[in-house]
């Protein structure tokens, strides 16, 4: 983004103030332009405008320039399943955030039997794992073309869009690639890859189907040559490979490569590097071919260029030791660090419990949300679990803070009515909130107990504690 302040971006707004995009005033919505929580088509009297005024359209236009993601944001697939990649800002997540993570594909190829390709495009599709609070999932299927056939390249390509997935479409042969887009253009796949040597047939082929399209050259002046004359065709969506190349040349040229690509677009020095980055980490083993000794490689690579600025990856292995790591990299370095992990705040029963069954609290920092629910639920506890809202902080940093606070837990007593549920005024608080044992109980008149430290030991706790002798 250009534009580094608020009143730049509120210099273009009609500034009326009157609240159509959500906002009180048009200088709040400028703020929000910059970290990027609204976005400029918010305003609809500038949009309106626009399109009865010339003038104010070639300042809105400017307006959309100047506050466009360094990085080109790239959308494959369409409808709800579609993916957005690139549109990053920054080289470290601490200067602002991520935006949109990495984009895992994983690739089946037209030689395989139909049931193997059925078997593998399931796993993609049925993958969900379980993470602090959200399902984390795969987000595509590459279509490899190994026959060098188009009729079955494009049978194999409409049969895995009937998966309902994005894809990435590979192949060097512009007649294959023509034959899968007759097939599924419309899917808005993304086409890997032009070449020095077929750059001119793929360039004809993005234009014709209007699809994104890969770029695939080590030489980054060759690379970014391809990507001015891309552009000033009028192709749009453009994403760079830089060919990764660990076995021939080592990791160190590739990561080079990718790190020089992506400083020099976020310094603003070349817009024609400022597109999304494609990784391959499949290319590591399948050299040696060796899938199963080999193919812990790739999570290895996929790990590096997770951080380093890969944002669409092709994988072979769905094997859990290759998915499990990444997929948790992946959330760990896309979350906002600007907002904590947090769940919503309320009264949780655990265990089907009864109204004699004790009641606790913990904060709705999601980590230690699902510690304390985890320890509770596989422990056996019955009993009902309050959450209280403190911003996402854990229990010791909300207590020092002020968001864990005897007037709130008075307040989320009173909302969830758990008086109502139990036959007793008993809340065990965490040991880490012992401070507050005096001014809860003050506050809202229960009897507070003060619990373990470690909610893995509220189990011992428990038998020592509950019910509790007077
Ligand atoms: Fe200002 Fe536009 Fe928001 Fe109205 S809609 S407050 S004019 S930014």
């Amino acid at each position: 983004m250009k534009i580094k302040s608020p009143l730049e971006v509120y210099n273009y707004l009609p500034r009326t103030n009157c609240g159509e995009c959500g906002y009180d005033t048009c200088m709040s919505f400028a703020a929000h332009i910059l970290d990027r929580s609204a976005k400029v088509e918010d305003c609809k009297p500038l949009v309106e405008e626009a399109k009865k005024d010339p003038k104010i359209k070639e300042k809105l236009d400017e307006l959309l320039e100047l506050t466009a993601p360094e990085i080109l944001e790239v959308a494959i697939g369409t409808g709800d399943s579609a993916i957005k990649i690139g549109g990053e800002e920054v080289l470290h997540r601490h200067e602002l955030t991520f935006f949109n993570p990495t984009a895992f594909f994983y690739d089946v190829w037209d030689t395989l039997d139909d049931r193997a390709i059925d078997e593998r495009c399931s796993r993609v599709v049925e993958y969900r794992k379980f993470y602090v609070g959200k399902f984390l999932t795969l987000d595509g299927i590459a279509v490899r073309c190994t026959s060098g056939d188009p009729k079955r390249f494009r049978e194999v390509v409409k049969k895995v869009a009937g998966y309902g997935k994005p894809m990435v479409l590979v192949s060097l042969d512009a007649d294959c690639m023509k034959a899968a887009l007759e097939e599924v253009a419309e899917t808005r796949p993304l086409i890997y890859a032009a070449t020095e040597g077929n750059w001119k047939e793929f360039l004809e082929l993005s234009l014709d189907y209007n699809v994104p399209v890969v770029l695939r050259a080590k030489d980054l002046d060759v690379l970014k040559s391809m990507a001015a004359t891309f552009r000033q065709a009028g192709v749009k969506d453009i994403v760079l490979d830089p060919v990764t190349d660990p076995l021939g040349e080592g990791l160190k040229g590739t990561f080079e490569r990718v790190i020089q690509l992506r400083r020099t677009a976020i310094a603003g020095e070349d817009k024609d590097v400022a597109y999304p980055i494609m990784v391959t980490p499949i290319a590591a083993w399948l050299i040696d071919g060796d899938e199963v000794t080999k193919s812990y490689w790739e999570a290895v690579i996929a790990s590096m260029f997770i951080v380093k600025y890969a944002d669409v990856m092709i994988f072979r292995s769905i094997d859990q030791h290759v998915v499990m790591p990444t997929i948790t990299l992946r959330f760990n370095i896309y979350t906002d660090p600007r907002t904590p992990v947090q769940v919503e705040p309320g009264l949780r029963p655990i265990n089907d419990p009864s109204p004699e069954d004790p009641v606790f609290i913990t904060t709705n920092f999601a980590l230690t949300y699902y510690t304390v629910e985890s320890d509770l639920t596989s422990g056996g506890i019955k009993g009902w679990l309050l959450v209280l809202d403190t911003g996402g902080l854990g229990v010791e940093v909300s207590v020092a803070g002020g968001q864990f606070t005897a007037s709130k837990v008075k307040e989320l007593i009173e909302e969830t009515k758990i008086a109502e549920k139990v036959n007793h005024k008993i809340l065990v608080i965490p040991g880490l909130a012992a401070r507050l044992q005096g001014a809860i109980e003050d506050e809202t008149g229960w009897k507070v107990l003060v619990g373990p430290m470690d909610s893995g030991r509220i189990k011992g706790w428990l038998e020592n504690n509950w019910p509790p002798q007077d």
